[in-house]
C-alpha cells in the first residue's frame, strides 16, 4: 500500500531513506543495464525500468517519474543522468550550496538529458558521426526537454536549469546562440559535469578517457564552453572527492531530504470552487452518462485487478458481456493482447497489472482481437486511482487504434511510393525538390557546410540508339547505385530526370565534394557492361557548396551551370562553381573568377555574358581616377584606348587552381571589359 509521502509528488521523503547499500544496488543495477544498451535483452532493459522505477517511487516523485520516462527509451542516458545527478550533489556538497537551491542542482541533473526522449533511437545509438539533421535533433531536445518539464509542472527554475545545459558560456554553440553566461548558475554546473562524465565513460562513438584527460579537456574549453571559474571548482571538487573517506556518506540520497514545509515539485492544487459541493452531484451524473455512452472501451478494475465496470464500448470491442466480466479478473488473455512482435502479453507484463504496481498512469499501443476475431490495433491507457493516499484500482480506456494504424502505415508506404524513383529506387525528383530547401536551411542554422553535385550521363542518346533502350535503363539504374554507394548516410541520391541525378551532400565542403565526385566518376569510367558489349560509358558532373545568400534556387542553378561547363569542356569531367561557406574577401572573388574563367577562358564561348548600361554624373576625370584604381588593383591589361571606348582584360593571376582537369591552362583572360 502506497504511503502519503509516495502518493505526494515531491523529492522529500523524510520517513522512507533508502538504504545506503540499497542506493549502491540501485546504481549498479543502472550500470549493468547501461552497459548492455543498445543490446540489451528484454530482461535487462527491464531490470533497469524496475531499479529505476523503485528509485522513482520511493524518493522521487515526479522527477522519478520522468526519469523512468527516459531510462525506458535509452537506458544507457539515464544511467548517465544519474552519475551526472550524484557528481552534482557531491559538488554541491563540496562547496557549501543552499539546500534548495542543491535540491533544484539535483533534479534539473537528473533530467538534463529528458529532451533526449525527443531524439530518435537511430540517433542515440549510432557510432559514427552524426549528420547535421541528426545533430540539429539533439540541439532541439532543449526545447523538448522545456515542453515535458513544463507539461509535469516542473518549477520554472527547474525547467531553466535544463533547458540551458547545452549553451556555451560564451554563446558560440553551433546553433545555441545564448551565452550560458547568463544562463541559470545550475545549469553551467551541469553543462560541465554532464561533460566531465560523458568524457570519462565509454560511448558507441568513442573509449572513455582517463581522468587527466578529461579535466585536461574542461581547462581547454574553459571561457568558451564553459564557466571558467565553475570549471575549477569542479576540479576542486573532484579532488576533494577522491580524497574523501566518507565520500559514501555523502551521496546524493542523503543530500535529497528537505524540511517537510519545503517541497520542491507539487502538482498544481485544485482550483478552490466555492459551488464545489453544489456541482458535485451534477458533475457525477454526466461522467457516469459520458463512460457509459463512451465511443472508446472504459473498464474499471481494483487494486486486485477485478473488473467492477464493463461499459457497452467494452462489450462491442471484445465480445465479451459486462455481466460475465464484472467479478473476474482482468489478464491480458481475456482480448488476446500481443505486441507487434506477436508475441503474447504476459500476465506479469499486463499493462493494467504494471500501472497498479508503479502507481503511475500508462499509454501503450499494444494488438488485441477483438469480437468475431478480427485482430485491432488499441491505445491502452491505464489510469490508477487513489483514494487520498491509499491506491484502490485503475480505470482502462481502450480506444481502437486499427484504422489509425493502418493509416499511418499506408501513409508511410504512400511517401516511399512518392518519393521513389521506380527505376532507380533512389528519391525522385519531388522528393529532391522537398528535400533541397531543407537541408539549406538546417546547414545554414547549425553553420556546416553542403554541397550539392549534378551529373549526366555523356553521351546517352548513343546508348539507346546503339544498344537499345533496355539497355539504356540498365545503365541508368547502375549509375543510380554506384551513385548511392559512394555516398554517406545523411545524403541524399535523386534522380532528376532522364539521366541526370543530383546528390546533396550533408556536411561537406566543395574540396570534399569534388573529390568525391572525381572518385565517381574515375570508377564510372573504369567499370565494363556486359548489356553494352563490354564497353564502358560516362558522366559530367557540375558541383557547387552552399554560400552565403544562397536559396535553393541559386545553388541548384549554379550546380546546373557547372554541369553544362563540364559538357562543354568536352564531357567527362568535374567542374565546381561558387565560393562556398568557407570562403572569404579576395580568396572568395578569385576562387568565383576562377569558375567563371572555365566559362570564358579556354575560348569554348566567348558570347557576351553580361551587357549593362552604366550612367554617372561624376565629372569624367573622376570617373577616369575611379578606372585607374580598378586597373591597378586588378592588374587589368588595357587592349584599346580612344576616345570613347576603352577595352580592358581582366586576368587571373594567381598560381593554377587544381579545381580543372590538368593540361589546361589557368592563365587566359577572364573577362573582356568594353567602355
Ligand atoms: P549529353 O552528354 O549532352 O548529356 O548527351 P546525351 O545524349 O546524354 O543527351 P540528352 O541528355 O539530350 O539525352 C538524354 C536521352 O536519354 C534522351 C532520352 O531519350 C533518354 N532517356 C531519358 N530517360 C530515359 C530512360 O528512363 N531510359 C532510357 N533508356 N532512356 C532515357
Ligand atoms: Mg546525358
Ligand atoms: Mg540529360
Amino acid at each position: 500500500m502506497a504511503s502519503e509521502e509516495q502518493s505526494t509528488p515531491t523529492l522529500e521523503c523524510p520517513d522512507t531513506q533508502v538504504e545506503q547499500s540499497e542506493t549502491e544496488e540501485l546504481l549498479s543495477a543502472l550500470d549493468a543495464s547501461a552497459a548492455s544498451a543498445g543490446r540489451s535483452s528484454p530482461e535487462r532493459a527491464q531490470s533497469l525500468i524496475d531499479s529505476a522505477q523503485r528509485l522513482a517511487e520511493e524518493r522521487l516523485g515526479m522527477v522519478g517519474a520522468l526519469f523512468v520516462a527516459l531510462g525506458c527509451k535509452h537506458p544507457a542516458t539515464a544511467a548517465h543522468s544519474l552519475r551526472v545527478a550524484l557528481m552534482c550533489s557531491r559538488w554541491a556538497a563540496a562547496i557549501g550550496m543552499p539546500d534548495k537551491l542543491r535540491m533544484q542542482l539535483e533534479a534539473a541533473a537528473l533530467l538534463h538529458d529528458i529532451g533526449k526522449i525527443a531524439v530518435p533511437d537511430t540517433v542515440l545509438t549510432k557510432p559514427g558521426r552524426l549528420t547535421p539533421m541528426e545533430l540539429r535533433s539533439i540541439d532541439h531536445s532543449s526545447e523538448a526537454a522545456r515542453r515535458i518539464l513544463a507539461a509535469a509542472q516542473a518549477p520554472q527554475q527547474i525547467i531553466d536549469g535544463v533547458a540551458s545545459t547545452l549553451a556555451w558560456y560564451d554563446g558560440t554553440h553551433r546553433s545555441i546562440k545564448t551565452k550560458a553566461e547568463h544562463a541559470p548558475y545550475i545549469s553551467r554546473m551541469i553543462a560541465i559535469a554532464d561533460a566531465f562524465d560523458s568524457m570519462t565513460t565509454d560511448q558507441v562513438y568513442r573509449s572513455a578517457l582517463p581522468h587527466e584527460r578529461a579535466v585536461a579537456a574542461l581547462y581547454d574549453n574553459a571561457g568558451t564552453q564553459f564557466d571558467p571559474g565553475l570549471v575549477t571548482s569542479f576540479v576542486e571538487s573532484l579532488e576533494k572527492d577522491a580524497n574523501s573517506e566518507h565520500s559514501l556518506e555523502e551521496r546524493w540520497v542523503s543530500h535529497l531530504s528537505l524540511p517537510e514545509q519545503q517541497p520542491l515539485w507539487l502538482p498544481s492544487p485544485l482550483l478552490e470552487d466555492p459551488d464545489a459541493e453544489a456541482k458535485c452531484d451534477a458533475t457525477h451524473t454526466f461522467a457516469v452518462g459520458l463512460i457509459a455512452s463512451s465511443h472508446d472501451a472504459v473498464v474499471y478494475v481494483d487494486d486486485q485487478l477485478k473488473i467492477t465496470y464493463w461499459n457497452e464500448s467494452a462489450e462491442k470491442m471484445t465480445g465479451v458481456g459486462a455481466q460475465a466480466a464484472e467479478g473476474s479478473k482482468f489478464s491480458p488473455g481475456m482480448i488476446a493482447l500481443s505486441r507487434d512482435s506477436g508475441d503474447f502479453i504476459e500476465d506479469e507484463q499486463c499493462p493494467v497489472k504494471r500501472a497498479l504496481v508503479n502507481g503511475m498512469q500508462l499509454l501503450e499501443r499494444v494488438n488485441a482481437v477483438a469480437a468475431g476475431g478480427r485482430p485491432m490495433s488499441i491505445d491502452m491507457h491505464v489510469i490508477p486511482m487513489r483514494d487520498g493516499a491509499e491506491l484502490i484500482g485503475a480505470a482502462v480506456v481502450m480506444h481502437d487504434a486499427s484504422s489509425e494504424t493502418s493509416l499511418e502505415r499506408r501513409c508511410q508506404s504512400l511517401h516511399m511510393e512518392n518519393a521513389k524513383d521506380p527505376l532507380t529506387q533512389v528519391a525522385n525528383r519531388a522528393e529532391f525538390d522537398r528535400m533541397l530547401p531543407t537541408f539549406a536551411e538546417v546547414h545554414q542554422e547549425i553553420g556546416l557546410p553542403f554541397s550539392l553535385i549534378m551529373t549526366d550521363i555523356d553521351r546517352f542518346k548513343r546508348i539507346n540508339d546503339t544498344f537499345g533502350h533496355q539497355a539504356g535503363d540498365q545503365a541508368i539504374i547502375e549509375f543510380a547505385s554506384l551513385l548511392k554507394s559512394m555516398c554517406r548516410s545523411g545524403d541524399l541520391v535523386a534522380r532528376y530526370g532522364g539521366e541526370e541525378f543530383a546528390i546533396l551532400c550533408a556536411d561537406c565542403n566543395m574540396s570534399i565534394a569534388h573529390k568525391r565526385a572525381e572518385q565517381i566518376r574515375e570508377r564510372l569510367e573504369d567499370l565494363v557492361h556486359e548489356y553494352l558489349d563490354d564497353s564502358s560509358f560516362t558522366a559530367s558532373f557540375g558541383i557547387t557548396e552552399m554560400q552565403v545568400g544562397d536559396t535553393p534556387e541559386t545553388i541548384l542553378r549554379r550546380a546546373d551551370r557547372a554541369l553544362l561547363i563540364a559538357k562543354d569542356q568536352g564531357r567527362n569531367q568535374v567542374v565546381q562553381l561558387g565560393n562556398g561557406m568557407t570562403a572569404t574577401g579576395t580568396g572568395a572573388s578569385k576562387s568565383w573568377l576562377s569558375s567563371a574563367g572555365a566559362f570564358f577562358g579556354f575560348g569554348v564561348k566567348k558570347t557576351c555574358l553580361v551587357e549593362t548600361k552604366l550612367v554617372t554624373n561624376v565629372p569624367i576625370e573622376m570617373a577616369v581616377e575611379k578606372l585607374r584604381g580598378f586597373i591597378a588593383d586588378r592588374d587589368a591589361q588595357i587592349l584599346k584606348a580612344d576616345k570613347n571606348q576603352l577595352r580592358l582584360e581582366v586576368g587571373d593571376h594567381e598560381p593554377s587552381s587544381k579545381q580543372r582537369k590538368s593540361g589546361k591552362s589557368d592563365h587566359g583572360p577572364l573577362f573582356l571589359l568594353d567602355l
